[in-house]
């Protein structure tokens, strides 16, 4: 066995991304809808801090949920912006999860004014994959908006 020696460690962590993501899909006129939804909410919504990302959840009805990021002091405690589509999708809908997007404001200090998507974060991938795990995310790869099964992005998720 070829033993892994460091400069072989820093060529694996400065290799360029990959350009096809396996299992990465093309976008459809329904998801770009549902980016649209989600940056409309962020639109409207957007607060400094309070409210900087947002998100659109499509139920397997069709329906669209959105909801925001609640910022908070203690910064632990902030809820993300799909536990609140989510959540709405639970209590207004059907409460699945087929597609879901974030989309995060720019930092007033950044020159790039435009809405960005987002991937979930950790704890946002636990909650979707205990939902829905068949569930599809849209996000940035290196090669443009795709969208990814939620296993894809999780592929180990916590059990206790
Ligand atoms: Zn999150």
């Amino acid at each position: 066995m070829k033993p892994i020696l460091s400069d072989d460690l820093t060529q694996a962590a400065t290799a360029p991304p990959t350009d096809a993501l396996p299992g990465a899909l093309p976008l459809t006129d329904l998801d770009h809808a549902l980016i649209a939804a989600a940056n409309d909410t962020l639109a409207r919504h957007y607060r400094t801090f309070w409210h900087t990302v947002a998100a659109a959840i499509r139920s397997k009805d069709g329906r669209i949920w959105t909801g925001i990021h609640i910022g908070t002091t203690v910064g632990r405690l902030a809820v993300c912006a799909e536990a609140v589509a989510f959540g709405r999708a639970v209590l207004e809908g059907d409460g699945t999860i087929e597609t879901a997007v974030a989309v995060r404001h720019p930092k007033p200090e950044e020159v790039d004014r435009e809405l960005a998507v987002v991937s979930p974060c950790g704890a946002c991938r636990e909650m979707i994959m205990d939902h829905a795990p068949v569930a599809g995310i849209i996000l940035m790869a290196p090669t443009g908006l795709v969208k990814l099964p939620i296993r894809t992005l999780l592929p180990v998720p916590y059990r206790r």
